[in-house]
């Protein structure tokens, strides 16, 4: 039997594959480059200050989700505030409010375009009903492509007449649909979903996958939460697991080299300590799998993956700042999108959380600590000019329209930071800064997505590359479909 394993990585797809395993009683050991746990969910400290990374909306927690399961089964419950009102989005031609209650956020929405309210109402029915038949699918993890028997008995094993209807509807996208109920020329109510999806699924309306934008546009619905202090409690979480079942958490500890020699791999890391491991599951990020592994291994690489590892995906620049509330006329919300109308990248379009007003993991009492992200193309960041012109623009842009809707906003930050790619690179080791995964569109989403299973005996992959995608809730998925594979059980029913 299989029995040592080491995870590469600490992200959260790492931590929930090495939980699971390390409850199963296998010797687990999870080396993480960083300092700090859970990769792009993590956080960082700048006294008095704590700010998230990257990822803030906590989903998959509601009874049944994803994390849910996971701590549940763990014996780690979650401490949680879910969110009635999940986010507001300010766009050029209003400010929209995504409702969890479905029938509530459909009616404001079409409230917004009353000449298309039957239009927007049957396109939503329509959405709804695909999600909620493809949620009963998913609903066990079945792992994409199947790769062997077991899991294409999974897969045979979740289908159900009702799936039948799911099959025309594979290969459309968004796009289609919206054009089928006339709304595709609509162009404010399709920037407020393209919004939505880029944060989601890396793409907008036009290419995207439908089955999997009518999850994500769905999902909120099921529960979107704060969670007091940061997602980055994920991560604390289960690496206390891990330890409690006997395995070993180290930090910093960078993974150099990765062989498999004589059956057994074999890594290195950065202070010259070696591990042998029967299975490696690899949480970090695919490219660095061709510098790490000896040339002789790359070729045995599946070639889904090979053609992953040339991909260029989108960068980001994040900001962080921490705020005076007492200088603003109210709070800042926790979760809010901006948009300037212009595009979903580069400033444009930017994600913003803010920490809640008693959240003292966070910030001191009368300040938020405020994390804003934007989608980028990493070609616009390649020389150090151009790198630190960008870096001033896109602040400059974001910040900007923020204060056109929050009048005295700027004369209220009392720290700013920002994380441009080569932060990324550095504190995640994202080469490029690479983060979200892959866009999924039709040519990457679901059977053409990078299985768990890497073509090399015992190298099993999660993150966001991999199947089923990105954010918390899908790296989970995919370090499930790890810990499946190397116990040999379903682990969560
Ligand atoms: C700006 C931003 C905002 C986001 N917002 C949300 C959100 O609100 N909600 C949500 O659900 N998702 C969000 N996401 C997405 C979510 O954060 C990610 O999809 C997810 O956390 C990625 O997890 P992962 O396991 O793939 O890898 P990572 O988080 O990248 O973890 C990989 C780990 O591997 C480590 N590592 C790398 N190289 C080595 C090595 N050689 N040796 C050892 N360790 C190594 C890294 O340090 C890192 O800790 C956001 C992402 C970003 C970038």
């Amino acid at each position: 039997m299989t029995k040592r394993i080491l995870v590469v990585g600490a992200g959260i797809g790492g931590l929930t594959a090495g939980s699971l395993l390390a409850k199963e009683g296998y010797d687990v050991t999870v080396l993480e480059a960083a300092a700090e746990l859970g990769g792009c969910a993590g956080k960082y400290k700048r006294h008095p200050y704590l700010f998230p990374v990257g990822a803030t909306l906590g989903m998959g927690l509601e009874p049944g989700g994803i994390h849910e399961r996971v701590f549940r089964h763990l014996g780690k419950p979650m401490e949680l505030e879910p969110l009635e009102r999940v986010m507001e989005m300010v766009h050029p031609t209003g400010t929209f409010v995504f409702h969890k209650d479905r029938r509530r956020h459909v009616r404001e929405l079409a409230a917004h375009f009353p000449q298309h309210k039957t239009a927007i109402l049957s396109f939503y029915a329509e959405l709804y009903r695909t999600a909620r038949i493809t949620r009963t699918l998913m609903g066990p993890l079945p792992a994409l492509p199947p790769a062997n028997a077991r899991e294409w008995a999974a897969l045979t094993k979740a289908l159900r007449p009702v799936h039948l209807r799911l099959l025309p509807k594979f290969q459309l996208t968004l796009g289609e649909v919206l054009k089928k109920h006339g709304l595709h020329e609509l162009d404010a109510f399709r920037h407020v979903l393209d919004g939505l999806l880029i944060d989601s699924m890396q793409t907008t309306t036009e290419d995207v996958s439908y089955l999997l934008a009518a999850v994500a546009l769905d999902i909120y619905h099921e529960g979107a939460y704060y969670v007091p202090g940061g997602l980055y409690r994920f991560a604390e979480l289960m690496a206390d697991s891990i330890k409690e079942n006997g395995g070993k958490v180290k930090k910093p500890r960078t993974v150099q080299t990765l062989e498999h020699k004589d059956g057994v791999w074999h890594a290195s890391d950065q202070r010259g300590n070696m591990y042998e491991a029967d299975a490696v599951v690899f949480n970090a990020p695919i490219q660095l799998l061709t510098e790490l592994l000896p040339v002789d291994h790359h070729h045995r690489l599946k070639r889904p993956l090979q053609e992953g590892i040339s991909t260029e995906t989108w960068t980001t620049l994040t900001l962080y700042l921490a705020i005076d509330a007492e200088k603003l006329a109210a709070p800042l919300p926790e979760f809010r999108q901006l948009s300037s109308g212009a595009a979903m990248d580069e400033g444009h379009h930017f994600f913003m959380s803010a920490s809640r007003m008693d959240d003292r993991l966070r910030a001191p009492e009368g300040f938020q600590t405020v994390t804003i992200s934007t989608h980028s193309m990493p070609g616009y960041w390649q020389s150090q000019e151009d790198y630190e012109t960008m870096r001033t623009e896109l602040s400059e842009r974001m910040l900007e329209l923020i204060e056109q809707h929050i009048p005295g906003f700027r004369s209220a930050i009392v720290h700013v930071e920002s994380g441009a790619p080569l932060a990324w690179q550095h504190y995640t080791g994202r080469p490029n800064g690479y983060v979200g995964g892959f866009a999924q569109t039709l040519d990457a989403a679901l059977f053409k997505s990078i299985s768990h299973h890497s073509g090399l005996p015992g190298l099993y992959l999660t993150g966001d590359h991999i199947f089923p995608g990105g954010g918390t809730i899908g790296v989970a998925a995919s370090g499930i479909h790890c810990a499946r594979s190397i116990s040999g059980k379903a682990l969560l029913t």
